[in-house]
């Protein structure tokens, strides 16, 4: 396994081709907007190494009989389901940011049972193909970017229908040796992080789609990758030199929209090639595992903002009011319900044919459904108790300064015994949490990560098994069954 500073090192020396403000960055792992996002990442490698946290951030593979970081894992029994949502919670805590490694586990995880079935039907290689590309990212404990969402230009028309076929990522040439593809990926989570890169398809399509059901990883820095990174509410706070005004001077999250200009995939590193009746089987699981993940990571995040809240409620003197208290009940009860679904559709796993473990679908999708909204009710609170200085509090420039700083002290103090500078820095991670960079992970990505709210609601509607809850009514109120 590696220490978290040979996981820096190996991102630098490589040559991933990342642009930003438009202009060309070296390494995420010396840009001062994009370092934030590889210290969460990091943070999966040094907690690994904790004794404290070794029992969650690392197991054996079943692979090797060897121990890898639990990120590399593919899920042996409903208990490493649960504990996987545990290591996540622990991130979220120790980050108060995304820590973008789960993209990969998720993908790994829903790839290795897929393929399983794929290579049953249709005597394909991949499930081979696979587990030796999985053995290699376990040996050296990469970190990988599952890549799932397509632009998809029209959103009423299918991947073959697009005025524009590259609007889904797409085969464009089959060789003897592998297939050259095209395309983009958006919204990709930390993938200036990342060694490599495992490509899904992003809907279920039908055989006129067969380009566009193309599943491969490949190094980021593969000829023809390249990406442009998002914006984030506040990113060039992180260019001012201070550390208050960021909120979180040391964790943040990253996206991209990544281009794939005619990449060559070789052979052995695809895992889908045209069996479109498996895209949407593959998306399935991907979605429903990464809708687990969000029980466990913003719960994490969650209970810093709580802690945030309640550590600015002593620092204004108001910690003892009966409202404030009670408004850091309902957000704990609003976070603990999110940490019990992501428990919930863990413990309801069950074994794919693969042997691997897959989460209960309709749980995962319900757990995802509320975090959709408890987030943003748990940052409403907290915004609350805040109080608008959170929003209008000078910056550290003028707490520093030789004229106004005795006057940002006096005037922004709270309680006796507790300096103006805590109060902002307080204040500084609400804002970040709710409005800056990390409300990019904590708000925004709620709703739309892992699929926005809608894609649950389908999903629901097709696990909730009305009809039988019709019988149901119908056996109580003693009407005949027709
Ligand atoms: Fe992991 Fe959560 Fe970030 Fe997804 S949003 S990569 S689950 S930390
Ligand atoms: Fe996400």
């Amino acid at each position: 396994m590696m220490t978290g500073e040979q996981y820096v090192e190996s991102i630098r020396s490589m040559k991933t081709e990342i642009y930003m403000f438009g202009e060309k960055i070296n390494s995420a792992a010396d840009s001062p907007i994009l370092r934030p996002s590889l210290n969460s990442v990091k943070a999966t490698y040094d907690l690994a190494e904790k004794p404290e946290y070794e029992d969650l951030m690392t197991v054996t593979s079943h692979l090797t009989g060897k121990k890898i970081n639990r990120f590399c894992h593919i899920h042996q029994s409903a208990e490493d389901l649960i504990n996987k949502v545990k290591m996540q919670r622990l991130c979220g805590q120790k980050t108060a940011a995304c820590f973008q490694r789960c993209v990969g586990m998720d993908a790994f995880n829903a790839i290795y049972s897929t393929t399983f079935e794929v290579d049953k039907k249709y005597n394909t290689p991949y499930f081979n193909n696979f587990k030796e590309y999985l053995k290699m990212v376990q040996e050296k404990d990469l970190t990988v970017d599952g890549a799932m969402t397509d632009p998809k230009g029209d959103r009423g028309l299918a991947p073959s229908q697009q005025s524009d076929p590259d609007l889904y990522l797409h085969v464009v040439e089959r060789r003897a040796d592998g297939v050259v593809v095209r395309g983009a990926k958006s919204h990709q989570t930390g993938i200036s992080n990342s060694h490599e890169v495992i490509v899904m398809p992003t809907i279920a399509m039908r055989p006129e789609d067969k380009d566009y059901a193309i599943s491969f990883a490949v190094p980021v820095d593969t000829k023809g990758i390249f990406m442009i990174v998002g914006r984030q509410s506040c990113d060039t706070r992180k260019l001012e030199g201070g550390k208050i005004d960021m909120g979180n001077s040391e964790f943040g999250g990253m996206e991209a929209l990544v281009v794939f200009d005619n990449v060559f995939v070789p052979n052995d590193r695809i895992f889908l090639n045209g069996e479109t009746d498996f895209s949407g089987v593959l998306v399935e699981r991907f979605a429903g595992y990464h809708r687990q993940s969000y029980g466990g990571c913003k719960v994490g995040v969650g209970d810093v903002l709580i802690g945030a809240a309640a550590l600015i409620a002593d620092y204004n003197g108001a910690a003892k009011a009966s409202h404030v208290k009670d408004k850091l009940i309902e957000m704990t009860h609003l976070n603990e319900t999110l940490y019990s679904c992501g428990i919930a559709c863990s413990a309801q796993g069950s074994k794919t044919e693969s042997g691997n473990y897959l989460i209960d679908m309709l749980l995962a999708n319900v757990c995802k459904q509320n975090v959709t909204r408890y987030p943003y009710e748990i940052a409403r609170l907290a915004e609350d108790i805040a109080g608008g200085l959170m929003v209008t509090a000078p910056s550290e420039k003028d707490l520093r300064h030789e004229k106004l700083g005795p006057y940002v002290e006096k005037y922004l103090k709270g309680v006796d015994g507790v300096p103006t500078e805590y109060r902002l820095r307080v204040l500084r991670l609400i804002e970040n949490l709710t409005l800056g960079a990390a409300a990019v992970g904590y708000r925004t990505e709620s709703m739309h990560g892992a699929g926005s709210p809608q894609a649950q609601r389908i999903m629901i509607a097709r696990q909730g098994n009305i009809a039988q809850k019709k019988d149901l009514a119908k056996a109580i109120a003693k009407i005949d069954k027709k």
